[in-house]
Order: structure tokens, then sequence, then C-alpha cells
């Protein structure tokens, strides 16, 4: 399958099918690994790999599996496949493609760290994808693939696919836990980590659904080979391109090779704007970035972050003011409410927004939206409160001229440009 790792069970109709996967040679580096390597060296192949996990936080994937106690009696494996990060799709359409991949993975990262138990969260809007995995973990217990003594050896694993009622909050490591064991999902202090007490107050794995699907790939070429490829990482490309989808690419590779060579640039007569390079959480890059390679260190020094690896692209049709304003509206929507700044920091955004777009801006507000800002960062409970302040700083940073047009004229200058009609060349 060339040297791309994941695209390959995307772009076949037919892997979510056990036959299909077992006749591309599915299930044969589980079998192999199960019955010839140690735990540990599974654990260490990993490392070497150098995986990150691809839910947003990029954390060493082989690290995280060390960290659980070796002799703890109950462990568990908890699959994060919630993915509710606007504009991304990448683990939505491998559960819907390629189900007994995440599952091969799983069977392995179980193995590794002696668990006998594993969850798959899912969101109930992905109907596609829950009614294939479903599929897929029936089809496995009746091939030996889960259940007591895989593939004849003593590894024991059960799959329970739970399904979210769909909250972004949900994606957060531990607020996903407080869901599975059926509480609302509200984050939780930390430490203790989930590695020492998770699920149930038990040691717990929690990994991403992208994530599990490189490990077979990962045992299966050797982990220095799988480096070399870059290591491979898939990008969903959305907005204002000709192809938007999903690109598989090695990390590093640069956001203008992305956009203008494999999604088929913008659209006809447009100019790039702006992408957020690592879903809405991540901030906005504009044209004097686009040669910044997407990987985790180099978006970090631009003050910027790799995140879920989805790129939204803007072209010069888009109202910053108006895509930060939905932005704000999001996160105000998805706020759990359990800590002041987010609940109330977002609340406080949306209506100095609301004041902009609707031509009652002042002055005075592009303070105040950067007092908030700063009154948030480094001061809510997880994760979702500190994705507002880096978009939002970086739309004030880079495109302050268009807030003060709205405030100047009680107008959108980019509107107005696109309604003004076009003078012919004489
Ligand atoms: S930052 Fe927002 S989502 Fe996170 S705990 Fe606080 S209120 Fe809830």
């Amino acid at each position: 399958m060339g040297e791309r790792i994941l695209l390959p069970w995307l772009e076949r109709d037919d892997a979510f099918d056990l036959e299909a996967y077992l006749r591309a040679g599915g299930y044969e580096t589980a079998r192999t690994v199960l019955r010839t390597m140690a735990p540990a060296d599974v654990i260490a192949a990993v490392e070497r790999s150098g995986l990150r996990g691809k839910g947003g936080a990029g954390f060493p994937t082989g690290r995280k599996w060390a960290f659980i106690p070796k002799d703890a009696p109950v462990k568990y494996l908890v699959v994060n496949g919630d993915e509710a990060e606007p504009c991304t799709f990448k683990d939505h359409r491998l559960l819907e493609r390629a189900p007994h991949l995440l599952l091969e993975g799983m069977v392995l990262a179980a193995f590794a760290v002696g668990i006998r138990k594993a969850y798959v969260y899912v969101r109930r809007e992905g109907y596609l994808a829950r009614r294939r995995l479903e599929q897929a973990v029936a089809e496995a217990y009746a091939h030996g693939v889960l259940g007591r003594r895989i593939f004849g050896t003593d590894v024991d694993l059960d799959v329970v696919v739970h399904t979210g009622a769909g909250a972004y909050i949900a994606g957060e490591e531990t607020a996903l836990l407080e869901s599975l064991e059926g509480r609302r999902a509200m984050p939780r202090a930390r430490p203790p980590y989930p590695a020492v007490v998770g699920l149930y107050g038990q040691p717990t794995v929690i990994n991403n659904v992208e994530t599990l699907c490189h490990v077979p790939a990962i045992l299966r070429l050797g982990p220095e080979a799988y480096a070399r490829l870059g290591p491979p990482a898939l990008f969903s490309v959305s907005g204002h391109v000709r192809r938007p989808g999903l690109y598989e690419l090695p990390l590093g590779t640069p956001l203008r090779e992305l956009i203008f060579e494999h999604a088929g640039g913008l659209r006809p007569g447009r100019r790039f704007k702006a992408a957020f390079p690592g879903g809405s959480s991540s901030a906005l890059l504009t044209e004097a970035h686009l040669d910044v390679p997407l990987d985790y260190e180099p978006l970090r020094q631009v003050g910027s972050m790799l995140g879920s690896a989805s790129q939204i692209v803007l072209d010069d049709s888009a109202c910053i003011v108006r895509v930060i304003a939905r932005t704000v509206e999001f996160y105000m929507e998805e706020s759990c409410g359990k800590c002041t700044p987010c609940r109330e920091g977002t609340v406080w955004l949306a209506q100095v927004f609301e004041r902009l777009l609707h031509g009652r801006g002042r002055m005075a507000d592009l303070d105040l939206l950067q007092h908030i800002s700063d009154g948030m960062t480094g001061a809510c409970f997880c994760p979702l409160g500190e994705s507002v302040p880096p978009s939002l700083n970086a739309s004030l940073r880079h495109f302050r001229h268009e807030y003060e047009y709205h405030i100047r004229t009680g107008r959108c200058d980019v509107e107005e440009r696109l309604a003004a009609p076009r003078v012919a060349a004489s």
C-alpha cells in the first residue's frame, strides 16, 4: 500500500468488512505480535516510532502507555472517538471506513499494557461510524479477534461501544470519563491523571482513534521505518479550497504545499487570507506563515499549534470579525459552565461581537476584547476555555483594520468589496 499508512484503508470502500480487511492483510500484525513479542517490547517500539496522540494534545503515545502501573489488577483502555472539533472529520472517516484497523490497534495497545476491557466513545450524530464499528466488533468476536484467548494466546479483550449524547466537552479526556460513568460531561481536576486514577477509579489509557490506527503499521514496518515516513499524519482540510478532504502527508509539510498542491488551491480569482492550522482552537495564520512546517514545534514557535491537524482555510471573501464571532459563539454554546472565566468570558465576548457585527461597536471594544481574552488565558479549568484566546488574539494582531472598519463605518469592508460592481479594464 505504498508509503501511506491510513489513506489506503480510507480509499477502499470495503475495508469496514472483516473479510475484505483480512484479505488485505488485516490482523496479521496483531496475530504475529501477540504470539512473538513481549508487551514491554511493544511499548518500546511505539515509543521509538515517535507516535504522538492525534487528538490534539500530541502527547507521546508509548510514554503514555508506560505510565500505567504494571501491577494494577484492573485497568482500562478508552478510545476517544468523540471528535467534535469543528471541521475535523478524520476519526469519523476512520470509524466508517476502517473500524477493524482501530480494533487491531486496540488489541495491540491492550496487549502492551495488560488491559482486558476497552470502551470506544463515539457520538450519536456519527450514525454510520457507530453502526460500522458495532458491526466490526461483532465480526471480531465471531472471528476470535476479540473476547477470550485471542489468536489462541492467553490474551483476552472485551470491547464496549458507548454512544455519547453529543457535547464538545466530552472530547476532553476526563469529561469523557465522567460521561462514560453516567454523569454529565464535565472535566475533572488533574492530578490525579487518568493513567493512575481513570475510569471507575482505575488506571486508564485514553487514546484517540487515529492514534491507535497507526499502531499496526508501526509494528508491521518497525518503528524506525515508520518514523522515516515523516512520521505520517492525516490532515483534514476544509474551507475555501478546491478539494477539501483528508490528506495523509508527513508531519512538517508546509501549509502552502498542503493548500496549493494537494487541496487544489483556492477558488478562481481568490487570494489566501488566513488559516487555522489546528482546528478552531489554534491561532490564525496569515500569508506570512504559508511556509511554516505543519508540525508541533514550528507551529508553537509562531504562536499557534497543530492540535487535531485540521486546516480551516479562508480566502479573501471571509470577514475575520465574523469568523471569530462564530468561533466565540461555538465555545460559548459548548462551555460546560464549571468555571467562571470560560462560562462568563465567552458570553461577554459574544456580546461584544454582537455589537461589532451590528454597527454598534466602539473603539474601546478592541481593548475590552483583549482584556477579556487576557483574563481567560491560563485561568480556565480545561482546554475548552483556553481555546478562545489564541485565535481571537491573532485576529486582533493581524486583522485589526477589519475590526476598526466595522467600528468606524458600521459596515463590513469584505462584504462591500464583494458587492461592488467590477469595473472592466478599458
Ligand atoms: S473551561 Fe469551560 S468547558 Fe472547561 S471546565 Fe471551564 S467552563 Fe467547563
